[in-house]
């Protein structure tokens, strides 16, 4: 007969391989089955090679602030029940030594190696069967016995619970695929269209031509899209690229921003652009170029004047109207981008499995044993290691709720 488990977990990486080794150590006999030959790629990949594990910032009476999806309560239980300092006693308890970057950022000091480590370690401690690699044929729910039957190409297992962990879509290269999403639809779960996120914008045409040039420039900006109400800003570091732009500021915006919609950017957010250019009017006699250089990258301030007869000459010279026009445009430069490098290029996917098919406190689906976590879900962090205290959250949340049924 086949192999038999209480709770098959589909997907060995961040959310897979936690939630296995709590299941496990809960009592309950867990398979855990990937199909790469290694563990975890996208742990081994991410933070540089340090990854960033979780965020210090991480309000836990409201955690959605730093989290995307169309549901945005969805996220708030398991975070609020599995919080970063809980994950970080585990990295405590393991020895790995970690800092703090910029804005709660926590990083592991040697390598993103040791987690791993950690976490195949807590799996062993909790006697979890690993097969890798294995392909996943089927997954199908069972007459009598346990209440599903996968085909793998290690043979037949039957589980009480299967858990879905296969992640996103981003980086086909190192494993990502749709199985998580085939399966929602093969047991009538809803999903939210997957879209590229935390991903480098594109920009093509004329109007992009005169900044194509400025390819690695990086700045301090704030950055923002929506209106209103949906309004989001950031203030971080944008660079531009050979086919737009990139950077924290970029990134952040991209798992906001909708096809067709602008983005609009301050280049030069800690300065009053107005006033400095008003002052150096009156003040100077130099070229425009060389006073704007003064408040934002040369390369940049040649980019801009260079566009603009009017202002290719001493600052005393030019017009207050074109100064007002420069400096509104610097203070809020709107910009449309074609689109966005895509999955090779995005560390998370947005959308996913729709969360209104899924319970918030287990991750348990409407099809009873069959459980979403990690990035396969419609919850989205924002950069700075949300997305894995997502994946550590929504883990813990579902190997509690196995274990007590
Ligand atoms: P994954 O970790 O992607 O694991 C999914 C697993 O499922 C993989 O092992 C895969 O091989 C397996 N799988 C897929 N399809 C199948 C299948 N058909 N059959 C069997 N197995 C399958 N987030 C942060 O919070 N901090 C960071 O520093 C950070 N850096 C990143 C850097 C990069 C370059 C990238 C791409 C992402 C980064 N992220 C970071 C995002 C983070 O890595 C993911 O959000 C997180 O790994 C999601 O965890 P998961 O377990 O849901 O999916």
């Amino acid at each position: 007969g086949p192999a038999a488990f209480d709770t098959a977990i589909i997907g060995a990486g961040a959310a897979g391989l936690f939630c296995a080794a709590v299941a496990g150590q809960r009592g309950l006999k867990v398979l855990l089955i990937d199909h790469s030959e290694k563990v975890a790629e996208k742990i081994r990949i991410s933070g540089g090679g340090r990854c960033n594990f979780t965020n210090r910032d991480l309000d836990i009476r409201a955690p959605q602030k730093h989290f995307i999806g169309d549901n945005p309560n969805f996220c708030r239980s398991a975070l609020s029940r599995f919080t970063p300092a809980d994950f970080l006693a585990l990295v405590s308890k393991h020895h790995i030594a970690f800092h703090e970057k910029h804005k709660g950022q926590l990083f592991g000091d040697r390598s993103s190696d040791d987690f791993i480590t950690m976490l195949v370690s807590e799996c062993d401690a909790g006697g979890v069967t690993r097969w890798q690699p294995c392909a996943v044929k089927s997954v199908h729910t069972s007459e009598s016995g346990p209440r599903y039957r996968i085909e793998t190409d290690r043979g037949s297992v039957a589980a009480n619970n299967v858990v879905i962990a296969t992640g996103g879509l981003s980086i086909p290269k190192i494993g990502a695929t749709d199985f998580g999403y085939r399966i929602a639809r093969q047991f009538g779960i809803r999903m939210v269209e997957p879209r590229p996120a935390l991903v480098p914008l594109t920009f093509e045409g004329a109007s992009w031509e005169p900044y194509s040039q400025l390819a690695g420039l990086s700045l301090p900006v704030i950055i923002e899209t929506g209106e209103k109400k949906s309004r989001i800003a950031f203030h971080e570091d944008l660079l531009f690229t050979h086919r737009g732009l990139s950077g924290p500021a970029v990134l952040q915006i991209s798992s906001y921003w909708r096809e067709g919609e602008p983005i609009r950017i301050n280049l030069a957010p800690d300065v009053d652009i107005v006033q400095a250019l008003q002052h150096a009017k009156a003040t100077s006699k130099k070229l425009v170029a060389n006073e704007l250089a003064a408040l934002v990258p040369t390369r940049l301030a040649d980019a801009w004047v260079a566009q603009d007869a009017t202002l290719k000459r001493p600052i005393n010279e030019a017009s207050d109207k074109s100064l007002a026009q420069l400096a509104d445009r610097i203070a809020r430069w709107p910009l449309v981008p074609s689109g966005t490098e895509g999955y090779k290029k995005a560390e998370v996917t947005a959308g996913g499995v729709d969360t209104r098919d899924l319970s918030s406190q287990t991750m348990e689906s409407k099809q009873p044993g069959l459980y979403f976590i990690g990035e396969v879900v419609d919850v989205t962090g924002w950069l700075g290691g949300y997305n894995f205290q997502w994946a550590w959250a929504s883990a813990h949340a579902c190997a509690q709720a196995m274990a007590k049924t």
